[in-house]
């Protein structure tokens, strides 16, 4: 028998309530395994409404007059997540959905929650069908997120009429418009001085960077903007972008100095404080011609690493006055939170965004080796900042860091959750009919493992019999006897399972890799869609050498 459902409203558009009636039907479908219908004579009704005045991006479920499950918001996007609430407490078993009876208002406490989707290197979102991108934006939509960021990354490309630019544009279009039927603002993000593959060589930037190449710098095509040419350049091809994509009413521009990026040239140097400020600022008035709405975001990646160079200070010195071009300050590293926009406060007085890095940190290849969860190091760089933000956005490189994106979209809208209770309700909605418990307390059991490794920077190491590796892959094992096959199979639980097999392979010293390992890698790869992947973003790829595995990539 299928399950049959109702949805009516008068308020939403009808294209949004198809959307709508999509996102529900493949997510319940997709955890009670049978047909899902529409139907006018079903017993279940979802009435949603769009209630001018409602608090921004807040929703309220409630009962109406005739009984029937309301779900009311300001706008689209506050509706899918009364979708979401509805879902993560309803109650799905093979061929039975019971709609959820939790009633009550929720209303976010930041106001930008969104994601960066690092559209590079050939990984998901560069190679995945644009299909699976869409449905995965409407998942994470669920979740509370409400902007999608991509980057029309120039360095794999030689200019913007080239066929390879016309098809990524395309591909970040359509990856941007899914976000906006979503209801979620779509964002682009830049370097200010990003070049393309074949940049002039003499309007080249001078990224030396002493002291800190190691984590500065760029491809070496990046532009010098103190070079006359080199800002007429830059902004010509920053125009060429922006005319590309303004067919979409884009709402966030993020402005990046370092990482690829920056110049340390005489004229360019201190670049946080001097070089970028210039360029950021002539990029975002362009912009604006563009984009009369966007909000620019002002990134300090990597300002000051280490050692004073004066960019956090210069910058605060140049905002001091008021600017139109600037509405927000991103601030974050690869480590601990920066200390200056907590000790000194936020250059203009701007509202503070951070930018979790929840793809690569202690885990090389990124993703390679499945999941990383990481619920108790985010919970404590949250404990930190949580009372000075207004939001963030975050890195992303893939599905593998799925557990992290929710953890902090729900730190974003409810500063006091923690990371754990996110994490059992989101084991709770994914893997129906598991225990969820064991598989929170085993996912918590991941993130311990990953720390060992991540302090060694290389995780093909034959380590002694763990006790703990054996466990959690044991309590995976026996759960996945225990779940409905549909589950057993999705994605979410496959990159969990694989990762606790592979911490367990790599802590018994087992001979590594071996014919399993190739499997699991195999497996990881068609899940990522990163079979033309370079190296940083895909599992390790294994080659038969003789008899022996062979790893190509340390
Ligand atoms: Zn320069």
């Amino acid at each position: 028998m299928p399950i049959t459902i109702q949805v009516r409203s008068k308020t939403v558009e009808q294209t949004s309530v198809s959307k709508f009636k999509a996102i529900l039907k493949r997510h319940v479908q997709a955890r009670c395994g049978c047909d899902f219908i529409f139907d006018e004579r079903a017993r279940t009704v979802l009435h949603l409404e769009i209630e001018p005045g409602s608090q921004q991006d807040g929703f309220t479920i409630r009962d109406d007059d005739n009984g029937l499950i309301m779900i009311v918001g300001g706008n689209f996007r506050s509706i899918v997540y009364g979708l979401g609430k509805l879902l993560r407490t309803s109650t799905f078993a093979p061929g039975r959905f019971t709609a959820s009876s939790w009633r009550g208002t929720s209303v976010p406490q930041n106001e930008l929650r969104a994601v960066y989707f690092a559209t590079h290197f050939f990984n998901f979102y560069h190679a995945a069908p644009v299909e699976k991108i869409v449905e995965y934006v409407e998942d994470l939509a669920l979740w509370g997120f409400n902007a999608v960021v991509v980057c029309y990354d120039m360095h794999h490309l030689t200019g913007i009429d080239t066929p390879e630019a016309r098809r990524f544009i395309d591909r970040l279009k359509a990856i941007l418009t899914a976000a906006k039927e979503t209801g979620l603002r779509p964002g682009l993000t830049m370097l200010a001085n990003e070049g393309y593959a074949n940049s002039p060589v003499e309007l080249r930037a001078d990224q030396s960077f002493p002291g800190t190449r190691h984590i500065r710098g760029g491809y070496g095509v990046e532009l010098c903007t103190s070079k006359p040419a080199g800002k007429k350049l830059a902004l010509q091809w920053l125009g060429e972008e922006f005319q590309a994509f303004s067919s979409i009413d884009i709402e966030l521009i993020m402005l990046w100095p370092y990482d690829q990026g920056g110049c340390c040239c005489p004229e360019c140097r201190p670049w946080g404080a001097n070089g970028f400020v210039g360029a950021a600022k002539d990029a975002a008035i362009l912009a604006r011609q563009y984009f009369p709405r966007a909000k620019i975001i002002l990134s300090t990646w990597l300002f000051d690493p280490g050692v004073d160079e004066g960019e956090w200070r210069g910058l605060t010195e140049k905002l001091s006055a008021p600017q139109d071009w600037v509405d927000y300050i991103l601030a974050d590293s690869h480590e601990a939170f920066p200390k200056y926009p907590l000790g000194h406060g936020v250059p203009g007085n701007l509202p503070l965004l951070n930018f979790p890095e929840i793809s690569m940190w202690g885990m090389n290849p990124w993703g390679g080796y499945g999941a990383n969860p990481l619920p108790g190091r985010f919970q404590a760089f949250w404990d930190v900042i949580r009372d000075k933000l207004s939001g963030g956005v975050l890195y992303s490189e893939g599905l593998y860091e799925d557990v992290n994106k929710i953890i902090w979209a729900q730190f974003y809208w409810d500063s006091a959750r923690t990371a754990r209770e996110t994490l059992r309700e989101y084991v709770a909605y994914e893997f129906p009919g598991c225990n969820v418990d064991e598989v929170a307390e085993g996912i918590m059991a991941l993130e311990e493992g990953h720390r060992e490794f991540s302090t060694r920077k290389r995780w093909r190491l034959k380590l002694r019999s763990n006790a703990r590796a054996q466990k959690v892959a044991n309590m995976f094992d026996r759960e996945t006897k225990l779940l409905p096959t549909n589950i057993a199979r999705s994605w979410r639980w496959r990159i969990l399972c694989i990762r606790a097999s592979l911490d367990l392979e790599r802590f018994t010293g087992k001979r590594y890799p071996n014919a399993a390992v190739k499997a699991w890698f195999d497996e990881l790869t068609a899940i990522y869609h990163a079979q033309d992947a370079e190296g940083c973003v895909r599992p390790p790829r294994l080659e038969t050498g003789g008899k022996k595995l062979v790893s190509k990539r340390q």
